[in-house]
């Protein structure tokens, strides 16, 4: 199912010789050399040792997990850990207390699900009702259910239970699964707390903590849930924090949480993959709209997420698109959960052909196949515009990521170039190529001019090249260009 051509995606974790947390060492580079005047058994444990560390770790298979696991992984169709998964899994069963700076699309839920998986059978205690032994905390209701679901695929021949909650819905099933007894526990920071509130649940039986997306929950205000959590959970235990970026606010909680912790490193922060192509298309306000849908009518278009910053908007423009012929859902944060739950399998199935989401999306969703990423509104945050563009390229497959950038929106743009070190591609071969919106200034100091090039004459072609060329977009015909004339 999942290719390991993948890994190429991903960088080499960088040295972190400035961070006050010991990095993880580095087996290969750095083998102990033997000893000339040990005795002989001593060298003999000493070349033992030398080999398994200097043993690289290729396949799953020199990982040491128990046989249940190692099925499910053959049967998922893993082979190769992810750089996060080869170092991250032996400092866990280890016992370590890990920091992990990685985003979604390195790995990253496999990387602590197995070793925990791993730890919990070996262990064979049985959970108490009420009291899980494994809490994971993850900010959206989105990656809960993603990595609850993962659980249950590489738990598939382990007899553990593994829960879900997240807010959004009733509780009554949620509090259910959890009073049989629960191994694993993943939950929003919402719902744990309402039913800690409530005392249908227990923290105080919590072997290992995981805190995933931490910069993710600061940004979505979950911090003084999290300093109200952490009191609940036994002093005695083993964490494992995950952040892709480390701003200060999250360097101070992974201090308070975690102990004498590994630090481990992947893909750093305002890194693009490289495997998307990137484009960027001026276009004034009014145009958006007709330019999405010119691009949406493209054959290759087939499976496209589209970006909007706020959530009515998202409404907006599936209607529009729906009215213009291309089936679409929206999801957003207002969205009931069974609505964002069907929005996301209908486009997950090939039901809908394009999925209009917020940001709520940027990190939580996980989809093979999504052709095409197109920034509708540009984020004036580079690691939105990462994480976002990171849904398409999954598993291995190429993908492009299309930013619709105004006048106004010149100067994010600008910050997203700087911060990921990248000059993205200007398309101007459409016919809603805006010059003034082109030239707008890029540091934001005074209106940006609109009306530019507005005429839906064929423009004059690309104007810079990167890419890898615009398919199919000559030849599209008047019929689109009439039609998708809507003004937003
Ligand atoms: P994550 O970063 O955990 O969101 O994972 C990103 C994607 O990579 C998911 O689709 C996983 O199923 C997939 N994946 C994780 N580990 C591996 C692996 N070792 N080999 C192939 N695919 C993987």
């Amino acid at each position: 199912m999942f290719k390991t051509a993948w890994l190429a995606l991903l960088k080499p974790p960088k040295p972190s010789g400035d961070s006050p947390i010991p990095a993880a060492p580095d087996r290969e580079r750095r083998p102990e050399k033997p000893q000339a005047q040990t005795n002989q058994q001593k060298n003999q444990r000493m070349s033992q040792q030398m080999s398994q560390q200097m043993k690289q770790i290729t396949q799953f298979k020199d990982i040491n997990l128990v046989d249940p696991i190692q099925k499910a992984l053959g049967e998922v169709g893993y082979e190769e850990p992810t750089p996060i998964q080869a170092k991250a899994i032996p400092l866990i069963l280890e016992g370590h207390d890990l920091l992990g700076i990685a985003q979604t699309g390195t790995g990253k839920t496999a990387a602590f699900c197995l070793p925990i998986l791993n730890i919990l059978h070996q262990k064979k205690v049985k959970p108490t009702p009420k009291s899980p032994r494994v809490l994971v905390l993850t900010p959206t209701r989105e990656l809960a259910i993603q990595i609850h679901e993962n659980l249950n695929l590489y738990g598939k021949h382990l007899q553990q239970k593994y829960a879900v909650i997240y807010g959004g819905v009733g509780q009554n099933k949620q509090v259910q699964s959890l009073s049989s007894g629960t191994d694993v526990l993943v939950a929003t920071p919402g719902r744990l707390m309402d039913l800690c509130e409530q005392r249908l649940l227990k923290l105080d039986k919590v072997e290992i903590f995981v805190l995933d997306e931490a910069d993710r929950m600061l940004d979505m205000g979950f911090m003084n849930d999290i300093k109200r959590i952490l009191p609940m959970l036994p002093k005695q235990r083993h964490n494992l924090f995950f952040s892709a970026t480390m701003p200060p606010a999250i360097q101070i909680l992974a201090t308070n949480i975690l102990n004498n912790p590994k630090k481990i490193e992947v893909t750093p922060p305002a890194t693009t993959v490289e495997r998307i192509r990137q484009e960027v298309m001026f276009v004034d306000k009014d145009f958006k709209l007709s330019l999405l849908v010119y691009l949406l009518e493209k054959q290759e278009f087939k499976k496209t997420l589209v970006f909007v910053g706020m959530k009515h908007v998202a409404n907006r423009v599936a209607e529009k698109l729906e009215r213009a012929g291309i089936t679409s859902s929206a999801i957003h944060g207002n969205k009931a959960q069974g609505a964002r739950q069907r929005a996301i399998e209908d486009f997950t199935n090939g039901k809908v052909q394009v999925l209009v989401a917020t940001d709520i999306a940027s990190r939580g969703i996980d989809i093979d196949g999504i052709t095409h990423v197109v920034n509708y509104d540009l984020s004036n945050l580079a690691e939105s515009y990462v994480h976002r563009i990171g849904r398409t390229a999954r598993a291995g497959a190429e993908g492009v990521a299309i930013s619709l950038v105004t006048g106004e929106e010149k100067p994010y743009l600008a910050n997203i170039e700087r911060t990921t070190k990248l000059q993205i591609a200007v398309v101007t071969d459409h016919p809603f190529h805006s010059e003034s919106a082109a030239n707008a200034s890029s540091t934001g100091s005074g209106p940006a001019r609109q009306g530019g090039n507005r005429s839906g004459s064929r423009p004059r072609g690309r104007s810079s090249g990167g890419g890898t060329g615009n398919r199919g977009f000559s030849g599209s015909g008047s019929r689109t260009r009439s039609k998708s004339r809507t003004k937003n």
